[in-house]
């Protein structure tokens, strides 16, 4: 697992009394898709209220937070940012009084045709206060020529967008005609829930019902569930959620993570084969594939590293050097199992490099014989633009290295990736999947500028002078 940014997790609830503690406990189960910002609004049928702080959710409420909270509807956003700023004022939900009403939303992905939106809401008098793409959303509900017409609206946006909508009515889950991001929903005894993963839905007792469609808007309200189409297109589904974002005991795109990923390290062993004495997992990421590779290849599978829990996810931490220093104390190699044995570690991806060297670098110091790398999927030689941070090509290590130089640059003695046949070869049908990061084709063009800079008011200025469209 290389230093990767997620992008966001989305929980909601519609019709249970405690609507906003059940979306503070589905955020929880969702910490892993963010952990720079969390925050809750809900309704009472007339009003909305809020709260959102920077952190994590443990840190952003309270029981006094959740009290004022309490009402029977309820959507919750927990946040990393791809664009935008990583301040209090992009987190979400962002709440706001149009003509219709107070309105909340939350968005799980990237719209591509962000920066044309912003300028030309801009131009016609929109005032925007964050530097987040998300906040574009809200600006074209108010519009009269959307305020009554949420499905031209969605069909407006381009890229990755998973959404909850709250207004005093309803709750209204929409997922983007491709669906590159997850969105499940959920039955609680009272009411209903809507996840980006079904972890979430577990946590809160909910029974797991189905995925919102791509090119769906479901709105749950006092009737029940309503739901409307309003665009198709051919899915291409992230697969990167399932290699490396998603928990393992979600089910994504009909798909148990931790199964599939198993079956990624079988093939990787078929792919991939190395005389070796132990298969090492790098945890938590590489856990599943391992097993899967110990079990094709007969090398009996150890427990080489240990992972300080106390630390946070490696990627929270926006400066390279940060991302470093926590790399190193998140894990240890046990020098008991590993000294003088040839090892084959196991990972989810590399991405950047940086963060897998110096791991692969602690089994080197705890005395490993040979260090024979294996990856679970693909090498990224391509950036992503639908919500996942890896945006710059030249940052990706097997877009600029051979792959026949990159075990010197990680000092290991042999290195191997899944193939994309591989890598499909285990998925299930219908195989919709979008492999963009690997393979370069794009399903939905971008605006793109040559560096994306952190922060969408740079990115608006500097678009007229670089926007490629891929
Ligand atoms: S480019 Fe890669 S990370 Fe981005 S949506 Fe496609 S598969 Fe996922």
């Amino acid at each position: 697992m290389d230093a990767i940014k997620h992008e966001c997790g989305l929980f909601g609830v519609y019709g249970s009394v405690d609507a906003a503690e059940k979306v503070y406990y589905g955020l929880y189960s969702l910490q892993h898709r963010g952990e720079e910002s969390a925050g809750i609004a809900s309704t009472d049928g007339s009003d909305i209220v809020w709260h959102k702080g920077m952190g994590l959710v443990s840190s952003v409420f309270n029981l006094q937070d959740l009290k004022l909270l309490r009402n029977s509807a309820a959507i919750g956003h927990i946040r990393y940012s791809t664009v935008g700023r990583s301040e209090r004022q992009n987190a979400q939900p962002f709440v706001a009084e149009y003509s219709k009403g107070p309105v909340a939303i939350a968005h799980n992905g990237q719209l591509v045709n962000a920066v044309s939106l912003r300028r030309s809401l801009k131009r016609s008098g929109a005032v925007f206060q964050t530097s987040s793409d998300s906040e574009a959303i809200l600006h074209l509900m108010a519009r009269p020529e959307y305020c009554e017409n949420l499905p031209g609206l969605l069909g407006d946006l381009r890229g990755a967008f998973s959404l909850l909508i709250l207004t005093p009515e309803e709750l209204i889950a929409v997922r983007d005609p491709n669906g590159f991001r997850p969105l499940c929903i959920g039955k609680l005894k009272d009411g209903y829930a809507v996840a980006s993963e079904s972890c979430a839905l577990d946590q809160v007792g909910a029974e797991y019902l189905r995925e919102v469609s791509p090119g769906e808007i479901v709105h749950i309200n006092k009737d029940g569930l309503r739901t409307e189409t309003f665009a198709a297109a051919k899915p291409s589904y992230c697969i990167f959620e399932l290699i490396y974002f998603s928990r393992p005991d979600s089910v994504v795109y009909g798909e148990n993570v931790h199964l599939f990923r198993k079956r990624l390290g079988a093939k990787l062993a078929e792919e991939c084969p190395v005389e070796a004495d132990i298969v090492v997992p790098v945890p938590e990421g590489g856990n599943s594939a391992a097993i899967g590779y110990s079990q094709v290849s007969g090398i009996p599978l150890e427990r080489g590293f240990v992972r300080n829990h106390y630390v946070g996810r490696t990627f929270i931490l926006p400066r390279v050097e940060q991302r470093h220093q926590k790399a190193e104390i998140k894990l240890n190699a046990i020098s008991s199992v590993v000294a003088g044995k040839r090892v084959i570690v196991v990972d989810d991806s590399i991405v950047r490099g940086t963060t897998s060297k110096s791991r692969f670098g602690l089994l080197r110091r705890a005395g490993a014989k040979e260090i024979h790398v294996r990856i679970s999927c693909p090498p990224h030689r391509y950036p992503c633009y639908y919500g996942i941070d890896f945006q710059i090509r030249e940052e990706l290590i097997a877009a600029v290295r051979p792959l026949e130089e990159i075990p010197e640059f990680l000092e290991v003695d042999s290195l191997g990736y899944l193939s994309i046949e591989g890598l499909l070869s285990c998925t299930s049908p219908p195989k919709d999947y979008c492999v963009a990061c690997f393979a370069g084709k794009y399903p939905v063009p971008a605006e793109v500028v040559k560096k994306v800079p952190a922060d969408l008011e740079e990115w608006e200025e500097k678009a007229g002078e670089h926007i490629i469209v891929v």
